[in-house]
């Protein structure tokens, strides 16, 4: 897949207005009768070209999709940690495995609690576990992400962004409404950040 990214230059026509409001001198922003609010976009806008430069560099280096051999093995594992799920109020056994570009992979499911909002995906949990096993400097080549009642489940907002925190270039196997289905992370989370 290319890469889309046009870094440096926002899109956006008032973002562009703002940028250029942020050049100007102070005594003519308050001649205007404008605060200096325009720097804040500054800031924003110059954090989001670095995020599309970088996105550009790691484009050009992509990593190559998993055999069907090796997804098929994601998927197995996926499958397999399921049955460990903490489920009990939704009674929605998830299971996610991980495939490191290390070749090493890490599986979790999800983990409910009596307070709903503390709820753990499986996504989150498989990657967790990574990180605590090999340190956070572990990059994500894939996910798979498997449900035992067999409908639609692609990973949600929050794990999305966690997965590109660690994976930028991720592919993502899981069941969509139409049946299996991959996504890379940036079609699942079009605007991902990293602060690094
Ligand atoms: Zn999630």
């Amino acid at each position: 897949m290319s890469c889309n990214c046009t870094a440096g230059r926002p899109r956006n026509a008032s973002l562009r207005r703002a940028l250029a409001f942020a050049d100007q001198p102070e005594s003519l922003k308050k001649g205007a009768g404008i605060t200096s609010e325009g720097l804040q976009w500054r800031t924003i806008l110059q954090s989001q070209a670095a995020t599309r430069k970088a996105h550009m560099v790691r484009g050009s280096n992509r990593k190559k999709v998993p055999s069907t051999a090796l997804q098929k093995k994601l998927e197995r594992a996926a499958v397999k940690v399921m049955k460990n799920a903490h489920a009990p109020y939704s009674n929605f056994h998830v299971g996610a495995a991980i495939l490191l570009t290390n070749g090493k992979i890490f599986s979790g499911c999800n983990v409910e609690n009596a307070s709903y909002g503390m709820t753990n995906c499986a996504e989150r949990t498989a990657i967790f576990s990574a990180v605590a096993e090999m340190g956070p400097k572990i990059e994500i080549q894939a996910v798979a992400v498997a449900n035992d009642h067999g409908v639609a489940c692609s990973p949600c907002g929050a794990c999305r962004q966690v997965i590109y925190e660690f994976g930028p270039d991720a592919t993502v196997f899981f069941q969509g409404t139409q049946g299996p289905k991959q996504a890379h992370i940036t079609e699942l989370l079009p605007e991902g950040f990293r602060l690094q």
